[in-house]
């Protein structure tokens, strides 16, 4: 089955232009608004002259709202006539992903040719995510061209450097943090993955993903000091066999694996279409053990209820048989579920390890705070999503990646990932930071209805939204 069978109600909007809307995803996929860690390599200059491009071809949008540079990052903000209702913001990122060199030859149509072909535009950020970026701003202007008036104060938001160090991201979340703004929600990429639902005990079942929260990230460091020597007399042990100790300690006895609510909501959703007896009883009995030990033992579902622990690196190591190694290190990479900060999962750690060990994080970044299924933003989008997408049960889960989403948490509660261009998926996995980058008219199109459909609802129509209490 293909994703695109999914598809309903692709005759909305009959007045949209969306022929259009592909030229202008193919203009905007012309721009080599890549994104490097070494910013001196970034062509900021492309990014200006997108953002020109963007201008001209979104005139209403960008007369209707007051525009504002943050860096290169670009935040409008569309006032709505009632100032009671929290706004709503909408992003994007404008940049994308290098093209790994050599690889160029690879692609059937280059990286930024924004070539027309077989149905697909083609392109670096053609999926990732320029199509959304196009998409928030043809709904816009689509519904300011109507003559449609907005109730609710619309945001959009189109960062920088998403896919490296998120300045962008962060200087607009404290720029509405000072200014006191609390947002209703936001929508940005994300998640859409579309799965059999048979791990859930509802074979048959196609279920499509809504990410509510982000996992933390360690990357945490063991050290061992030693002086080496014969290993005639390893009385003492080796600094090698100490660290193996450490790692092999720490694997086994990872922090304990919770139910989040999350994990409960996607059960309770699923729970009228599961027809396996098993995990009908368990869930029936919230049976938190038997549940856990059901996650647990499911590639595809273990990550959700448990930080994980992958051991990664190592350094040291003696270069002959019988000589004893002097210091050695490892790292373990860390997944966080909320239930786990940086700081605890250290301590826990430290209590496994030889206290020869040394324990230190390199890297870390806590678990996003889970949004809730009953906030405003979630209840209207998943009515969205049931009109254009037929038969698919939207579940909400923990997102796969990080998306720049997280740093407006500190102003809103409801902080929805989930990009609606559901392209197919073996195209999606080859393209998204990989060759032949590239989107279907039909998967592009059917996103833009979701995001207009979603601003209609939350913005125009825009029923009240307080009920999420405050931050
Ligand atoms: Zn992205």
């Amino acid at each position: 089955m293909k994703n695109s069978d999914f598809f309903i109600h692709e005759t909305d909007y009959p007045d949209f232009n969306g022929d259009r809307a592909v030229e202008h995803l193919r203009e905007m996929l012309r721009f080599e608004t890549t994104s490097y860690v070494d910013t001196s390599r970034v062509r900021y200059e492309e990014f200006d002259r997108m953002q020109n491009f963007l201008r001209e071809t979104y005139p209403h949008v960008f007369s209707a709202g007051e525009t504002e540079r943050i860096g290169h990052s670009l935040m409008i903000r569309i006032p709505g006539t009632d100032p009671t209702l929290r706004p709503a913001l909408f992003m994007a990122h404008q940049d994308v992903v290098p093209v790994v060199p050599e690889t160029e030859d690879n692609w059937t149509h280059g990286p930024f040719s924004g070539d027309l072909a077989e149905g697909m535009i083609w392109g670096r950020g053609a999926m990732d995510i320029k199509e959304m970026l196009t998409g928030i701003l043809e709904s816009a202007e689509y519904l300011l061209t109507s003559g449609k008036s907005f109730r609710r104060t619309l945001y959009l938001f189109f960062s920088e450097d998403e896919e490296t160090c998120s300045t962008g991201v962060t200087a607009a979340a404290d720029l509405l943090k000072k200014r006191g703004v609390e947002l209703e929600f936001v929508l940005d990429e994300g998640s859409g993955d579309i799965m059999d639902a048979a791990d859930y005990g509802a074979p048959g079942i196609c279920a499509c993903t809504v990410g509510m929260y982000e996992k933390g990230y360690v990357d945490m460091k063991l050290s061992v000091h030693a002086q080496g020597g014969h290993s005639s007399n390893p009385f003492h042990g080796t600094s090698l066999g100490i660290l193996s100790q450490a790692i092999a300690a720490i694997l086994s006895h990872l922090p304990e694996a919770h139910m989040s609510d999350s994990v409960w909501e996607t059960l309770q959703k699923l729970r009228p279409m599961m027809t396996d007896p098993v995990m009908m009883d368990l869930v029936d009995r919230k049976d938190e053990a038997g549940l856990l030990h059901w996650f647990l033992g499911r590639e595809s579902l273990y990550h959700l209820v448990q930080t994980t622990a992958a051991p990664t690196m190592i350094k040291g190591g003696s270069a002959a048989g019988n000589v004893m190694p002097q210091d050695m290190e490892a790292v373990i990479n860390f997944r966080l579920t909320p239930f786990d900060t940086p700081q605890s999962l250290l301590e826990h750690c430290k209590a496994l390890v030889d206290e020869r060990v040394e324990l230190s994080l390199v890297q870390q970044i806590g678990a996003s705070r889970p949004s809730d299924t009953g906030l405003y933003g979630y209840r209207m989008l998943i009515p969205v999503l049931e009109h254009y997408f037929d038969r698919l049960v939207f579940i909400p889960v923990q997102n796969r990646g990080a998306t720049d989403a997280r740093h407006f948490e500190c102003v809103c509660r409801c902080v929805l990932r989930f990009g609606p261009f559901l392209e197919e998926e073996t195209i999606a996995r080859e393209g998204i930071h990989g060759t032949n980058e590239r989107i279907s008219i039909r998967a592009y199109l059917q996103g833009i209805r979701v995001l207009t459909g979603m601003m209609v609802k939350t913005c125009i129509e825009a029923a009240d939204g307080d009920d999420g209490g405050s931050l």
